[in-house]
């Protein structure tokens, strides 16, 4: 008997760097298709929003991905039947969805101003009610809408919802759940600028692309009664949720940048082996019987996934786990081929070796002295203390407030080049009263480890923008009583 294909997806938006959660996400899509006796694993792209979105990031994710074994059948890079992969390039389908649910009254437009809802959140706010949509356009006239729209007013579509009542289904991992309808609001499906916002975006596509098990991340339980609702009003099934608990700091707080690393791309420049990462987070959903070992290949995960095993109060990301199975990796399991296989691309990665060479050429007069140049971009840690400051033109407070200065810089920068660094680090000299010499004395030491090093933002690129905000972030803490990660500038979602 032949049975249906499981077909899954992970839909990150390219914002940023790809987080671990993803790769959690991925390993969990791959096991439900594994176990289901086979079918297709699809990456999908979600960059409708356009002004976080970029181009830098997406390569980023197919890079991790494949870096991690992580492989798909359909995508942006590789195609498919289904495709467009990457929602921007989805707009007429949407377009088309958006205006059936208006037409079957499912829907409504709304011009409420952005002044207008600020108003209403305020005072709904002060009464101590949940900021909701209170329904201001939802009995406007078909020819009053016809006019407003024909005249230019910007609006939105937003859906409708029941008001009473509870939304109750069944996720895989979390069982149970029940939503007061009352709770949720009257989402915005369609956006002023004519892209639809992720409810409508990934109902439609998950519906077209055939998709047969939703697996995300936890956050997406409050949305998912307004997907239940769009299923329903189209007419569609809507295949099982698998709503996986956030990853979780050994202090039990979310999993987030601010305390720990998350982004894929520091693991991978620090040296940590794929096949490590994978283990040590495939232990969080699998059981181990007494004194089996822990230490297995990617495969054996998807065979041995347990979803009762995942907890929901979240896998803890102990980095002395990590290493410890890093550490069993590199010593034990590989042989000495696949040992230098992956000191090799690990030295490669991004050409880095190469052009770590090419920099160093200016300061060198014999070969010799290049271990001493090219270290500190491989190096992990300079055991810097708030003396290896001292000396410099600028006072504690001021190389502090640089440090401060250029790590929200750099979270910001889209293009992480050595011009638009020192752009950056020029534009800075105004705010911090500081010359340009000045800003990047104490920057050479945190990027590099000492006062000489190679090119500042040449190193500053070729390092990355995951290893430069971890290098400033560990200076800074030195100059702060409290850490670092407590002055980061807000979360980047994965
Ligand atoms: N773009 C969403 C995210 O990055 C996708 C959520 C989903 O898988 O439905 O979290």
């Amino acid at each position: 008997m032949s049975q249906t294909p499981v077909r899954t997806r992970i839909a990150p938006s390219p914002t940023g760097e790809p987080h671990v959660g993803l790769a959690y996400t991925a390993m969990v899509n791959m096991a439900l298709i594994h176990q289901g006796g086979g079918g297709q694993f699809i990456l999908r792209i979600e960059d409708t929003d356009q002004t976080r979105s970029n181009a830098a990031s997406e390569q980023s994710i197919y890079d991790c991905m494949r870096w991690l074994g992580i492989t798909f059948d359909e995508s942006p890079e590789v195609g498919g039947p289904h495709g467009p992969y990457r929602q921007t390039e989805r707009r007429e389908i949407y377009a088309k969805y958006a205006a059936e649910l208006e037409e079957k009254g499912h829907a409504f437009t709304c011009f409420c101003t952005p002044e207008r809802l600020d108003t209403m959140r305020l005072l709904q706010k002060k009464q101590g009610k949940k900021p909701m949509y209170d329904g201001h356009c939802l009995n406007l006239s078909k020819e009053d809408v016809a006019k407003r729209k024909a005249a230019g007013e910007p609006h939105v579509l937003r859906m409708k919802m029941p008001t009473e009542g509870d939304c109750t289904f069944t996720d895989g991992i979390y069982g149970q759940i029940s939503i007061p309808w009352a709770d949720v609001d009257m989402q915005v499906i369609m956006k002023a600028d004519g892209l639809p916002t992720y409810h409508l975006a990934v109902v439609v596509d998950d519906h077209l692309m055939g998709i047969t098990h939703i697996v995300r991340g936890e956050e997406w339980i409050p949305s998912t009664p307004k997907h239940i609702k769009l299923y329903e009003y189209f007419g569609w099934e809507m295949p099982p949720t698998y709503h996986l608990p956030v990853l979780r700091n050994p202090d039990r707080t979310k999993l987030s940048k601010r305390k720990n690393h998350t982004s894929l791309r520091w693991f991978q420049g620090q040296g940590y082996l794929p096949q490590a990462i994978i283990n040590f987070l495939g232990q969080s959903f699998v059981r181990f019987a007494e004194g089996e070992e822990e230490v297995m290949p990617f495969t054996d995960f998807l065979t041995k996934f347990d979803a009762a095993v995942v907890s929901k109060a979240g896998a803890v990301f102990d980095l002395g786990k990590l290493d410890w199975f890093n550490g069993r990796w590199l010593r034990e399991k590989l042989s000495d081929e696949e040992y230098l296989a992956h000191v090799t691309a690990w030295a490669n990665e991004g050409d880095k070796l190469k052009q770590a060479l090419l920099l160093a050429r200016s300061r060198i007069v014999k070969l010799a002295e290049l271990p001493t140049w090219v270290g500190p971009v491989f190096q992990d840690d300079f055991h810097l203390t708030a003396e290896s400051f001292a000396g410099l033109k600028s006072t504690p407070e001021q190389t502090a407030a640089i440090l401060a200065a250029v790590l929200e810089r750099v979270e910001k920068m889209p293009d992480f080049t050595p011009s638009a660094i020192w752009d950056e680090l020029k534009a800075l000299e105004g705010p911090l009263g500081l010359k340009a010499r000045v800003i990047t004395a104490p920057l050479f030491i945190a990027i590099g480890g000492k006062a000489q090093g190679l090119p500042l933002t040449d190193s500053m690129a070729l390092i990355g923008k995951s290893l430069t905000r971890a290098r400033l972030k560990a200076a800074l803490a030195l100059f702060q009583q409290t850490t670092a990660e407590d002055v980061q500038p807000a979360e980047e979602p994965c």
